[in-house]
Protein backbone atom coordinates (compact mmCIF):
# COMPACT_ATOMS: atom_id res chain seq x y z
CA UNK A 1 0.00 0.00 0.00
CA UNK A 2 1.01 3.21 -0.69
CA UNK A 3 3.10 5.28 2.36
CA UNK A 4 1.86 8.24 4.02
CA UNK A 5 -1.35 6.44 4.83
CA UNK A 6 -1.12 6.93 8.75
CA UNK A 7 -1.30 10.71 8.69
CA UNK A 8 -4.77 10.23 7.13
CA UNK A 9 -5.61 7.17 9.67
CA UNK A 10 -4.91 9.37 12.29
CA UNK A 11 -6.91 12.28 11.30
CA UNK A 12 -9.73 9.47 10.85
CA UNK A 13 -9.57 8.13 14.10
CA UNK A 14 -9.45 12.05 15.78
CA UNK A 15 -12.87 12.51 13.46
CA UNK A 16 -14.34 10.02 15.01
CA UNK A 17 -13.48 10.65 18.70
CA UNK A 18 -15.08 14.74 17.58
CA UNK A 19 -18.09 12.81 16.05
CA UNK A 20 -19.03 10.43 19.00
CA UNK A 21 -17.87 13.54 21.90
CA UNK A 22 -20.83 15.79 19.60
CA UNK A 23 -23.41 12.84 19.59
CA UNK A 24 -23.09 12.71 23.46
CA UNK A 25 -23.35 16.22 23.90
CA UNK A 26 -26.33 16.07 21.71
CA UNK A 27 -28.25 13.80 23.40
CA UNK A 28 -26.96 15.14 26.98
CA UNK A 29 -28.42 18.54 25.49
CA UNK A 30 -31.83 16.78 24.68
CA UNK A 31 -32.17 15.05 27.89
CA UNK A 32 -31.92 18.48 29.82
CA UNK A 33 -34.73 20.26 27.48
CA UNK A 34 -37.02 16.98 28.90
CA UNK A 35 -36.73 18.02 32.55
CA UNK A 36 -37.34 22.13 31.25
CA UNK A 37 -40.15 20.82 29.80
CA UNK A 38 -41.86 19.75 32.62
CA UNK A 39 -41.67 22.92 34.76
CA UNK A 40 -43.19 25.80 32.64
CA UNK A 41 -46.91 25.86 32.05
CA UNK A 42 -46.91 29.40 30.51
CA UNK A 43 -46.88 29.94 26.83
CA UNK A 44 -48.02 26.49 25.97
CA UNK A 45 -48.33 26.67 22.73
CA UNK A 46 -45.65 28.75 21.45
CA UNK A 47 -43.76 26.50 23.76
CA UNK A 48 -44.61 23.60 21.25
CA UNK A 49 -43.91 25.33 18.88
CA UNK A 50 -40.80 25.99 19.35
CA UNK A 51 -39.85 22.71 20.66
CA UNK A 52 -41.03 21.13 17.21
CA UNK A 53 -38.65 23.37 15.82
CA UNK A 54 -36.10 22.38 17.99
CA UNK A 55 -36.44 18.64 17.84
CA UNK A 56 -36.35 18.64 13.78
CA UNK A 57 -33.15 20.36 14.22
CA UNK A 58 -31.58 17.91 16.84
CA UNK A 59 -32.79 14.83 14.77
CA UNK A 60 -31.46 16.58 11.42
CA UNK A 61 -27.92 17.28 13.75
CA UNK A 62 -28.10 13.60 15.08
CA UNK A 63 -29.13 12.60 11.20
CA UNK A 64 -25.84 14.52 10.19
CA UNK A 65 -23.63 12.96 12.67
CA UNK A 66 -24.73 9.40 12.30
CA UNK A 67 -24.26 9.56 8.61
CA UNK A 68 -20.52 11.37 8.68
CA UNK A 69 -19.52 9.52 11.74
CA UNK A 70 -21.12 5.75 9.53
CA UNK A 71 -18.57 7.01 6.77
CA UNK A 72 -15.73 7.32 8.91
CA UNK A 73 -16.39 3.99 10.36
CA UNK A 74 -16.46 2.27 6.87
CA UNK A 75 -13.13 4.15 6.03
CA UNK A 76 -11.79 2.81 9.00
CA UNK A 77 -12.72 -0.97 8.71
CA UNK A 78 -11.24 0.00 4.51
CA UNK A 79 -7.48 0.49 6.69
CA UNK A 80 -7.76 -3.46 7.90
CA UNK A 81 -8.94 -4.73 5.05
CA UNK A 82 -6.45 -2.96 3.11
CA UNK A 83 -8.65 -1.27 0.65
CA UNK A 84 -8.25 2.28 1.76
CA UNK A 85 -7.51 5.22 -0.98
CA UNK A 86 -9.43 2.66 -3.28
CA UNK A 87 -13.05 3.54 -4.49
CA UNK A 88 -15.24 1.40 -3.35
CA UNK A 89 -17.19 1.57 -6.71
CA UNK A 90 -14.85 1.16 -9.22
CA UNK A 91 -11.36 -0.28 -7.45
CA UNK A 92 -9.20 2.65 -9.20
CA UNK A 93 -7.15 4.23 -6.52
CA UNK A 94 -8.60 7.54 -5.31
CA UNK A 95 -6.36 10.47 -6.07
CA UNK A 96 -4.11 11.74 -3.52
CA UNK A 97 -5.30 15.28 -3.14
CA UNK A 98 -8.80 14.02 -3.18
CA UNK A 99 -7.91 12.19 -0.25
CA UNK A 100 -5.77 14.80 1.75
CA UNK A 101 -8.66 17.02 1.49
CA UNK A 102 -11.50 14.34 2.21
CA UNK A 103 -9.94 11.60 4.00
CA UNK A 104 -13.04 9.67 4.41
CA UNK A 105 -13.96 9.74 0.96
CA UNK A 106 -14.25 6.38 -0.29
CA UNK A 107 -15.47 7.04 -4.21
CA UNK A 108 -13.38 8.23 -6.96
CA UNK A 109 -14.36 11.83 -7.87
CA UNK A 110 -15.95 10.07 -11.09
CA UNK A 111 -17.96 7.95 -9.64
CA UNK A 112 -18.92 10.41 -6.91
CA UNK A 113 -20.00 12.29 -9.39
CA UNK A 114 -22.20 9.34 -11.28
CA UNK A 115 -23.77 8.59 -7.46
CA UNK A 116 -24.71 12.00 -6.72
CA UNK A 117 -26.58 12.08 -10.74
CA UNK A 118 -28.26 8.60 -9.49
CA UNK A 119 -29.45 10.16 -6.83
CA UNK A 120 -31.35 12.79 -8.43
CA UNK A 121 -32.36 10.61 -11.18
CA UNK A 122 -33.90 8.77 -8.28
CA UNK A 123 -37.57 8.97 -7.94
CA UNK A 124 -37.82 11.15 -4.73
CA UNK A 125 -39.38 10.25 -1.21
CA UNK A 126 -41.69 13.12 -1.43
ZN1 LIG B 1 -14.50 4.97 -8.82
Amino acid sequence: MAMGFEALRLRLIGERKRLTAEMEQLSRASAASDETREGSPFGKREEEATETFEMEKHLALERGLLDSLAEVEHTLKKFESGTYGLCDQCGQPIPRERLEALPHASLCLKCKVLQARDVKARPSSR
